[in-house]
């Protein structure tokens, strides 16, 4: 699909970031070095829904040997200020004890929503967890979190697009779009 110029979505007008072709070039390139990283250890991709289901889909077809893959929502609720969002884990049946984790997340923004779910897999004792995010904005980061494996790095800006969204829409587009300066 070509990139469009500019995409609306709801009140807001978003432009191109990363073309299609780029994204799959580079989402190729990640499942070579998974390959390379876990073949014959049938590791289990986790996808983070809602945003990262996209990325998953492909990261996976772009991995050439056995593996596995389950998908976990993770539900916030208001803590205390201190403590921030408390998270609640739905989905995940799987005993994970000895296996090899590959956390697949759309976006690491300020690192929360990773460091929390990192800490929780550790207690299950997998043998492994590695990570694996489409995009990382490393001028939000709050939280320590190492990402083993980054597509992009990018601004500080509201992105749509390969599964993110805005209100809802724009998850179906293949490429990633970034809020306009002018919509700001
Ligand atoms: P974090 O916990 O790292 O602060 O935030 C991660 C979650 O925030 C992502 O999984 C995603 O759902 C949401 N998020 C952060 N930045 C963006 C963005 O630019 N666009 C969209 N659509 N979601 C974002």
């Amino acid at each position: 699909m070509p990139t469009r110029d500019f995409i609306q979505l709801h009140d807001l007008r978003f432009v191109p970031l990363i073309s299609e072709t780029d994204i799959q070039a580079r989402v190729g390139e990640l499942g070579k070095i998974l390959t390379e990283q876990y073949a014959g250890k049938n590791p289990l991709f986790i996808s983070i829904l809602s945003g990262a289901f996209v990325f998953a889909a492909d990261l996976m077809r772009a991995f050439d040997s056995d593996c596995e893959v389950g998908f976990v929502k993770l539900s916030s609720y208001s803590g205390t200020r201190s403590s921030g969002d408390v998270q609640t884990v739905m989905g995940l049946e799987k005993n994970l004890k000895d296996r090899h984790i590959i956390i697949v997340e759309d976006i690491v923004d300020t690192g929360r929503t990773l460091h929390f779910f990192i800490n929780h897999l550790r207690a299950m004792e997998p043998a492994s967890i590695c990570t694996v995010t489409f995009l990382r904005k490393p001028d939000a980061m709050e939280f320590p979190v190492e990402v083993d494996h980054v597509g992009f790095d990018i601004d500080n800006r509201f992105v749509v697009g390969y599964g993110l969204d805005y209100d809802d829409l724009g998850r179906n587009l293949p490429g990633l779009y970034q809020l306009s300066p002018e919509s700001s």
